[in-house]
């Protein structure tokens, strides 16, 4: 089975579970390797504090990474919300604590979270897309603190419609500069199967986008079930180790310490 490698644990305010128990699942399921990534979004205005505190949280990996060394290897890191004018704050941060591989996440635009209503008043569904991918672009060419871009097309889970009208190429214009930002910059592209959570039948970003990733000369992609429960760990990842390779992948990747090792799909 792949490793799971966006993997959320009580350490992120929008999740309640152990993160011993998030590793007890990645055991059960054949896991070799998982990455523990609890969101870290510095300067949001938000009803959950999504902010992490990282010696507590990082101190608390070291000893579980310790304590299952002989069942399952655990490497620690962070899902970063990126935003542009905080990027000094983001360069120190990730200079300053030791981790083994970094999701930089586009969460909030304008200020809001497209989780919640509010991002889309006043905004057809294609203007939001449109904002969304216009923000991940200027944000991925602004910013080298992550090893891989999360969840590039996530926000479609949240919409009233969720997928049924959309279509990637419709973005082609903010989509294929973002892609080939990412292959410029040596960063991996993460494949999310939180989607299929969501009832997209699809991962994000999808599989379009990942097709033409391939295509532009991507070859680092990571993937992740961002499991906030248990039940969550490793969703569909048969089904998605299948997708990559029908995708153009033979490779997908992992990181220790910031630095991409690629296992056979
Ligand atoms: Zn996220
Ligand atoms: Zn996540």
């Amino acid at each position: 089975m792949l490793c799971d490698f966006h993997i959320h644990t009580g350490f992120s305010d929008d999740s309640d579970t152990p993160p011993a128990l998030q590793i007890e699942r990645a055991i059960a399921l054949g896991m070799e390797r998982i990455c523990i990534t609890d969101h870290h979004d510095y300067d949001v205005v938000s009803q959950i504090d999504f902010t992490l505190d990282f010696p507590a949280y990082l101190s608390a990996m070291t000893q579980l990474r310790r304590q299952y060394r002989d069942r399952i290897r655990v490497e620690i890191g962070v899902e970063l919300g990126l935003q542009r004018h905080i990027a000094g704050y983001l360069n120190e941060l990730t200079r300053t604590y030791e981790l083994d591989y970094i999701i930089g996440s586009r969460h909030f635009i304008d200020g809001l979270d497209p989780y919640y209503p509010a991002f889309y008043e006043g905004r057809t569904l294609k203007e939001a897309l449109r904002r969304f991918f216009e923000v991940s672009l200027k944000t991925v060419q602004a910013l080298d603190c992550f090893d891989s871009f999360g969840h590039l097309d996530y926000i479609v889970r949240y919409f009233p419609e969720k997928n049924t009208n959309y279509r990637p190429a419709c973005y082609a214009d903010y989509i294929d500069p973002l892609l080939q930002t990412l292959i410029q910059k040596g960063k991996a592209l993460e494949c999310n199967t939180g989607g299929f959570r969501y009832r997209l039948g699809h991962p994000n970003p999808r599989e379009e986008i990942l097709r033409r990733y391939r295509e532009l000369g991507g070859e680092l992609i990571t993937v992740g079930s961002d499991a906030h429960t248990p039940d969550y760990v490793g969703i569909e990842f048969d089904r998605t180790a299948q997708l990559l390779r029908e995708c153009g992948f033979r490779y997908y990747t992992v990181y220790h310490r910031r630095k991409a090792e690629m296992l056979p799909l």
